[in-house]
């Protein structure tokens, strides 16, 4: 079957990889003159479990405001009337319980660790060991009570 991708990032072309690997015809398209040209050029190129918190948690909203303020915050928004940012907004405001928080955090942790067993499937299948580095990047939450303390600050 013949298969057409469209992004050429680290998750278009992860993607084409295994389809190819599973006898698919792929073509990747993308809108710019190369792959890799958006979010995957400028990664600091980490799989770090320990540090997959959810960025939706009770500590963001404040964050949030500050920033409307001019304040430095991990996360800043430009507010707009566009519809789609209203939607997306209210979409994230929905997930800062603490309760959404951690089911968000849960899911993200098995996508890290998912991630890291892809990565190194590929990197072995391809022969790229001497460039993929296997250090673990943890930044440790031991409790759920530590993990409160780091969405509150
Ligand atoms: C500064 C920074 C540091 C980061 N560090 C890390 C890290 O250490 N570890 C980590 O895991 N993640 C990190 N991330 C996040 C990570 O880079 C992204 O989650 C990841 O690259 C997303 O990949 P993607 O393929 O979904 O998107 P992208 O890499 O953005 O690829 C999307 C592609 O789709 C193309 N495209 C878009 N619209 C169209 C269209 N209409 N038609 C055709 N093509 C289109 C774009 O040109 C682009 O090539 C970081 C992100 C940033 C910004």
């Amino acid at each position: 079957m013949r298969t057409i991708v469209v992004g050429g990032g680290v998750v278009g072309v992860t993607t084409a990889y295994y389809l190819f690997k599973e006898g698919h015809e792929v073509v990747v398209v993308d809108k710019a003159t190369k792959v890799g040209a958006e979010a995957t050029a400028v990664n600091a190129g980490l799989i770090a479990p320990g540090h997959c918190f959810a960025w939706a948690s009770p500590a963001a909203p404040k964050m949030l405001v500050k920033s409307l303020f001019g304040e430095k915050t991990s996360i800043r928004v430009k507010p707009t009337l566009n519809p789609r940012f209203l939607w997306w907004g209210l979409q994230f405001m929905r997930e800062c319980t603490t309760e959404r928080a951690a089911i968000n955090t849960l899911a993200k942790m098995h996508l890290c660790d998912y991630s890291q067993t892809k990565l190194d499937e590929i990197a072995l299948a391809e022969g790229l060991t001497t460039k993929v580095s296997t250090k673990v990047c943890c930044t440790y939450i031991a409790t759920w009570q530590n993990l409160n303390l780091v969405w509150a600050r």
